[in-house]
């Protein structure tokens, strides 16, 4: 008997006692490889010293405190930090409690900008399909998974939906990446104009996208292009970096492998490597100025922005980064990760796209491989995975809807930047393990 409110509620989840570095142990004892860091949160593993005297420390200093009343050494610094190590013009951090307050606070600041500048008429974002920002309502409403989206539909403001960038499923036949990704501007111009050039605010997208499709890295070229269109017509580009951001893809920020700056970034995640609940949003100078010169504030707020712990545990979480150099080690690490990723799953009969950048990557599985036909979305084939994998003792990140938000699957593999190259050969070798055992259960004929 529970009185916890799961996210399932015909199971209760095992119970979590402990954990340490790359394993989480349940009550009877039994431990799991975190090859996921839960949904790509746990950029240092569990129980990093540093982070926990940091945290520690700072609830012995001052544990609350409004930020209607104070500031904190804690978020002042966690701040300086982020600000150094962004992309350039950002001059401003506003800190929340996760992606979802993140997103939402993303969406309100490019709203309140263009009143401040007398452009009030912008009131419509386009965003792309297949994406996800979150599961508040003005996240919900600018995500573009139709199975999140389908029972909040009536309550979710207009957003228009473009192509994400999916070249395993949407680019042409003889379309070299660079056509594909000006194929993807030229929607986003269109969709621009048919809403009128002045009445939009913001195109937002995930940088590399996450849990809806598994990964999708944008092909060269596409960002810079959706940067000349946003700028063309006076539109924000608002970046989610709340999955791919903090160092996953072996960059800091996504974007800089982008060669592109945006006007506003939300970072959450692996802000705080789960130590605490820690979102936050950047911006670009120029917002934060016009708010200055105008009304004075940000029209917004949450009893926790800026909470001193959440800031002490994402400050010190950033520093192991930076001490530790696991920036670069993501960068290598990744490329390894890659080909034994490829080397294990390459052959497989059903794994039809294999897909990442850094210690952030997606197998898509289909059916067929040469006509990339998905699973029946009946059989829940990501659920059986994960159910499997854990039986493994692997923790892994599945999810269904991979090609429209009802069929497909894939399973997302985001280890901790500590990982060892011994921990990604474990990952690699009880995934396929698990794959395995799942497909030859299925029902005769649904794995052929
Ligand atoms: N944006 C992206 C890209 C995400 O992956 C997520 C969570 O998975 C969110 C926003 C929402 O973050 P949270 O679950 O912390 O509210």
């Amino acid at each position: 008997m529970t009185h916890v409110f799961h996210r399932h509620l015909r199971s209760v989840p095992p119970v979590a006692v402990s954990a340490k570095g790359m394993l989480i142990r349940d009550e009877p004892g039994k431990e799991y490889l975190d090859a996921s860091g839960g949904a790509a949160v746990s950029s240092l593993g569990h129980g990093h010293p540093d982070v926990l005297a940091a945290m520690h420390a700072q609830i012995d200093k001052i544990a609350y405190a409004h930020s209607a009343f104070f500031t904190t050494d804690a978020a002042e610094e966690l701040a300086d930090t982020l600000i150094a190590g962004a992309p350039e013009g950002m001059s401003h951090v506003y800190l929340v409690s996760g992606g979802s307050e993140a997103m939402e606070a993303a969406l309100k600041m490019a709203r309140q900008y263009f009143v401040e500048i007398g452009q009030p008429q912008r009131s419509h974002f386009i965003a792309r399909r297949q994406s996800y920002h979150g599961n508040t309502l003005g996240a919900l409403a600018v995500g573009g998974n139709a199975w999140r989206r389908a029972p909040f539909a009536p309550l979710l403001v207009p957003a228009t939906h473009v192509a994400p960038c999916y070249p395993y499923r949407e680019k042409h036949a003889g379309e070299s990446d660079a056509q594909y990704g000006l194929r993807l501007a030229a929607e986003l111009e269109a969709a621009i104009l048919a809403q009128g050039a002045d009445r939009v605010i913001a195109f937002v997208a995930e940088t590399v996208g996450g849990a809806t499709a598994g990964v999708l890295v944008p092909v060269p070229g596409y960002f810079r292009a959706v940067r000349e269109v946003c700028d063309r017509y006076g539109v924000l580009l608002i970046l989610d970096e709340v999955m791919c951001g903090m160092g996953r893809t072996g960059t800091l920020y996504a974007s800089e492998q982008e060669g592109i700056v945006p006007d506003i970034v939300a970072i959450a995640k692996g802000l705080g490597g789960g130590y605490q609940p820690v979102g936050a949003v950047l911006a670009q100078r120029k917002i934060v100025d016009a708010m200055s010169r105008g009304s004075g504030f940000f029209q917004h707020g949450h009893t926790y922005l800026g909470h001193p712990v959440a800031c002490a545990a994402a400050l010190a979480v950033q520093r192991v980064i930076q001490r530790d150099g696991l920036l670069d080690k993501v960068k290598s690490g990744g490329e390894a990760f890659g080909s034994l990723l490829r080397e294990t799953f390459g052959a497989h009969p059903h794994a039809g796209d294999i897909r990442g950048r850094g210690f952030f990557w997606g197998i898509e599985l289909v059916k067929d491989r040469d006509s990339k036909t998905p699973f029946d979305p009946k059989l829940q084939l990501h659920a059986r995975i994960k159910k499997t994998a854990m039986a493994n003792g692997l923790l892994c990140y599945p999810f269904g809807g991979t090609v429209d938000g009802r069929s497909g699957d894939h399973v997302l593999l985001a280890p901790p930047y500590i990982a060892t190259a011994q921990d990604l050969g474990l990952i690699a070798g009880r995934l396929r393990a698990s794959l395995d055992e799942v497909l030859a259960a299925l029902p005769a004929g649904q794995a052929a």
